[in-house]
């Protein structure tokens, strides 16, 4: 016998609540409440759960995830659906990283005059055309900071150093970020969004007094992040189930434990940050999983399924119930930014030229796949400091490039199977020349 029963598509149950699952007020709200996070490119939204009250309260933490979503929209170049634009990151050294890792210095001009009267002008320019526009700009402001009006002589001289000056463009290296974390908050955040996961397709265990000491850190902040957060694995993966393994993916994992006493979940925002919290202690019911996941911008779509466990004293999830580390917490966040910034948002950009050179070709073959390589090298290049690019072209081909030649030769490029399979042989590849 099969030790799980899966339960696909099962139904949303959520009419069923008829107050608020926080303060008790009347539903249906007249608002409705994004079950993920719109900041984090969740759509599906219902006015069944929470009072218009509770969901105003709650959107001063909506961005609490910001700092590690941005890096991961910004490398991969998708937003959420408020954000006006994909977001970009400030750094400390004056720099805006661009849609796709790409740093960009600051726009910037300094006047510091000289005791003889005279002045020095320092820039932080990205071309001649910004300089001499920027420098003329103020030339009010320049005008102020040395006390009188700039001579003619004088504008000629910085038109004639803005023509003779070198402009950097490209990385500046290490980026320092500097973000503002609060770990309370985002245990919060987290607490709420599988709250509403639980609300929808059991929202009796929702309003019951079990998950009372939960909802009331969630929505009023009672007790402290440390009694709800813990370290926890499970040895149950669901994106088999939808064949997802995406940063464009949202989703929460209830596990009911009687084996733990423990009602447990487990949010990841965008397929990377993961919170797992306590949700009830004294839990004496069956053993079962409850999956729910919303892919970015899917237009709505939530897809969940109900596991029951047909074997008894599993432990369903691996815990020593100790919160995590402030030190783990931050390492995570600055492996993420490295990460993101470091490696997948090149990765992205060869996506993006992978995809142009499909349209250039129509079946596989062995010019289609020099370009591509070629392009890999590139941006091995940025990754690392590989220097004989032939050796690097044969080790790539000799990876196991050769038999994907073989087995494809001549069939259509637009097959997505196809394209599914190289970009999974360069994505895996990557650890080997790192
Ligand atoms: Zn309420």
């Amino acid at each position: 016998m099969e030790p799980l029963e899966i339960e696909k598509n099962i139904p949303f149950k959520s009419n069923l609540l008829t107050s608020c699952l926080y303060c008790g007020t009347s539903l249906p709200a007249t608002k409705a409440e994004h079950i993920f996070n719109s900041c984090w490119g969740g759509t599906h939204k219902t006015s069944r759960l929470i009072c218009d009250t509770c969901n105003e309260d709650y959107s001063c933490i909506d961005s609490i995830f910001a700092p590690y979503t941005q890096f991961i929209m910004n490398a991969w170049q998708f937003k959420g659906e408020r954000h006006q634009e994909i977001p970009s990151i400030s750094t400390e050294e004056g720099y805006t990283i661009e849609k796709g890792g790409r740093p960009v210095i600051n726009p910037k001009v300094d006047v510091i005059p000289l005791d003889d009267g005279r002045m020095k002008i320092k820039a932080n320019l990205r071309s001649k055309s910004q300089a001499r526009k920027l420098i003329l700009d103020e030339k009010d402001v320049i005008e102020e900071k040395i006390g009188r009006e700039l001579t003619e002589a004088e504008l000629e001289e910085i038109r004639e150093e803005i023509r003779n000056s070198e402009f950097v463009t490209g990385a500046p290296g290490i980026l320092k970020i500097n973000a503002q974390l609060c770990f309370d908050d985002e245990y919060r955040s987290a607490a709420h969004t599988l709250i509403k996961c639980l609300a929808c397709f059991d929202p009796e265990t929702a309003k019951s007094d079990l998950t009372k000491t939960i909802r009331d850190f969630a929505r009023y902040s009672h007790g402290d992040w440390l009694e709800f957060a813990i370290e926890a694995s499970s040895i149950f993966s669901f994106e088999d189930i939808f064949n997802t393994y995406s940063h464009h993916i949202n989703s929460a994992v209830i596990y009911y434990s009687e084996f733990l006493g423990k009602i447990i979940g487990s949010l990841t925002i965008l397929g990377r940050i993961k919170r797992w919290v306590i949700l009830a202690h004294n839990y004496t019911g069956p053993d079962r999983i409850l999956y729910v996941q919303e892919k970015v911008r899917s237009g709505g779509v939530i897809d969940r399924v109900k596991v029951n466990l047909r074997e008894k004293n599993i432990p369903l999830v691996q815990t020593e119930f100790k919160p995590p580390s402030i030190n783990q917490l931050v390492n995570e966040f600055y492996l993420l930014a490295k990460i993101t910034m470091e490696i997948e948002a090149p990765f992205s950009n060869f996506l993006s030229s992978f995809k142009s050179a499909i349209t250039r070709h129509t079946v596989i073959n062995e010019y289609f796949l020099k370009e591509i390589v070629e392009l890999y090298v590139e941006f091995l290049k940025i990754i690392t400091n590989i220097e004989n690019v032939e050796e690097i072209e044969q080790q790539i081909w000799e990876s196991g490039l050769s038999d994907i030649l073989s087995k494809f030769h001549d069939m259509e490029i637009n097959e997505i199977k196809i394209q599914e399979e190289l970009l999974f042989f360069f994505s895996v590849l990557i650890e080997k020349f790192r």
